[in-house]
């Protein structure tokens, strides 16, 4: 059997690599190529080494050492995690212009500043407010002003949605976005109620999903995809755009390489790309497919690496990171203190601060220059944390299709893409869809998508 898996970030590794195991195990022959157009694998995970000692992260700061997939990639990878520093549990929100500590502890949070005494008392009501009726959707926003008061709406989850997503709690889908949040109150009937019987039971994580360690390798997190891709016991073909798979004889799928010079043929396919880039590969020969996975928006966001000198460590407060409401000044989403994450990011006694730009609040971010961005993200982060020193090193990163936005009605639009597919495949070899465009958006739920595909073409082939 022929399998082609297109994409080369963790979603594509992962499928690869579990249908090279699902195949070992079974003892069945399989023929596996992964395409990527990129220079090299990773996608969204690229990992900068430059000169002088800087290592930054172009996408994910790392994963939740909670999904087993990952764990079972790291053990064909040989390589040892690095969990990120204690200081990390530091998380800040900004308001008022100021720097605010989020606390777990109920009495610190109460007395953050972040919440008025008024929206204190709204959110303690949350545990008497009755579960929702019926099965429309329903935004992040308007679940949260519904349980918790509006001014939790705008100062917690509205920053919490910016800090995943880059998303727009108005629009982004509850059930779709945030699963664990609409399972706890429906299972539980309140937020609250769900937290203390996950206490009892001695359950990890939170309303928001299940909590682990943020965790990386040595050399930033690209060192898994890079591992896993010299490892592979597979073919890679890196600068490899796919433009089209047609529908071939035999129930067959013909993938076009370029512009109908090369194609490969493939009993089974994994499209494991962004959204809009599967679009572009169905538009030819299934329409309808194309139209509806181009409902799904990716919005661009820009990653500034701004790297300060040992004078300006002391502004920075030694934690992870500062999320940031739209009520606030700055444009930026966010700034990560990388360096006080995980170690190695930053020569001796420098800091590395990232700064997140644009998304589905901030469209028209990709219209500023380069010089523009820096500017901005330098007076910005003056001003914030009274830094008066100029950074020494700057590396930025442009992405066109960064993160997929669940937004209201996302549940109902994979369903629908799910069914369009199968009417396409109909006859054919299996074609499945991975990537975090539609069944989770982090990078845990990437791979366990990756992984799961992977296994069904070689456990489910086809019948044609
Ligand atoms: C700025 C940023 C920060 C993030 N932070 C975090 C974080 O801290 N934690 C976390 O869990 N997640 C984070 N994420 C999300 C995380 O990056 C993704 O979940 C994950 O990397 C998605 O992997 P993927 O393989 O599905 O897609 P991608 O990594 O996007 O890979 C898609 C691949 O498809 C290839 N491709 C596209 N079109 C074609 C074509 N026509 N032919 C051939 N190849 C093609 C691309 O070259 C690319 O390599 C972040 C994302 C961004 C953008």
């Amino acid at each position: 059997m022929q399998l082609v898996v297109v994409g080369g970030g963790i979603s594509g590794l992962a499928a690869a690599w579990a249908a090279h195991e699902e195949a070992r195990k079974r003892e069945t022959s399989i023929e596996i190529t992964l395409l990527d157009a990129a220079d090299q694998v990773g996608g969204k995970a690229v990992s900068n080494r430059s000169e002088g000692g800087w290592l930054t992260e172009s996408g994910p700061t790392g994963f939740l050492d909670n999904e087993p997939v990952l764990d079972e990639l790291i053990a064909l990878a040989g390589l040892t995690k690095v969990p990120a520093n204690e200081a990390a549990a530091h998380r800040f929100l900004v308001f008022g212009g100021k720097l605010r500590e989020i606390h777990a502890h109920p009495l610190k949070f109460a007395t953050g500043g972040i919440i008025s005494p008024l929206g204190l008392m709204r959110m303690a009501r949350e545990i008497f407010v009755p579960g929702k009726q019926g099965k429309a959707d329903e935004s992040v926003w308007e679940f949260g002003r519904r349980r918790l008061g509006a001014q939790a709406a705008d100062r917690m989850l509205a920053p919490m949605v910016q800090g995943v997503f880059a998303g727009d709690s108005k629009k982004l889908s509850l059930p779709a976005a945030f699963p664990r949040m609409a399972e706890m109150e429906q299972q539980y009937g309140s937020l609250f109620k769900a937290l203390i019987a996950v206490k009892r039971t001695g359950g990890k994580g939170g309303p928001s999903g299940p909590s682990g360690t943020l965790t990386s390798f040595e050399g930033g997190l690209q060192t898994l995809l890079l591992t896993l891709a010299a490892k592979a016991p597979f073919k890679i073909r890196n600068r490899a755009r796919v433009n089209s798979i047609l529908c071939a004889d035999h129930g067959q799928w013909a993938i076009d390489l370029g512009d109908g010079q090369e194609m490969l043929k493939a009993d089974s396919v994994v499209l494991a790309t962004e959204g809009p880039c599967m679009a572009r590969i169905f538009e030819a020969d299934a329409p309808t497919l194309a139209t509806e996975l181009d409902t799904i928006d990716h919005p661009g966001v820009s990653v500034l690496s701004l790297g300060y000198p040992p004078e300006a460590a002391t502004h920075f407060p030694n934690g992870f990171g500062c999320l940031i409401p739209r009520t606030e000044k700055p444009r930026a989403l966010g700034f990560l203190w990388d360096s006080r994450i995980f170690p190695d990011r930053a020569p001796e006694g420098h800091t590395l601060v990232r700064a997140l730009y644009g998304g589905a609040v901030d469209p028209s971010v990709a219209d500023l220059s380069s010089e523009e961005l820096k500017e901005r993200a330098t007076r910005e982060i003056c001003e914030l944390f009274h830094c008066p020193v100029a950074p020494v090193f700057t590396h930025e990163t442009r992405w066109q299709n960064a993160i997929p936005q669940y937004n209201l009605g996302h549940l109902g639009r994979v369903a629908r893409i799910e069914a369009a597919l199968k009417i396409h495949t109909e006859g054919q070899g299996p074609l499945q869809l991975a990537g975090n465009s539609m069944y989770g958006v982090a990078f845990g739920k990437a791979a366990a998508r990756g992984w799961k595909v992977g296994q069904q073409a070689v456990s489910q082939p086809a019948m044609v």
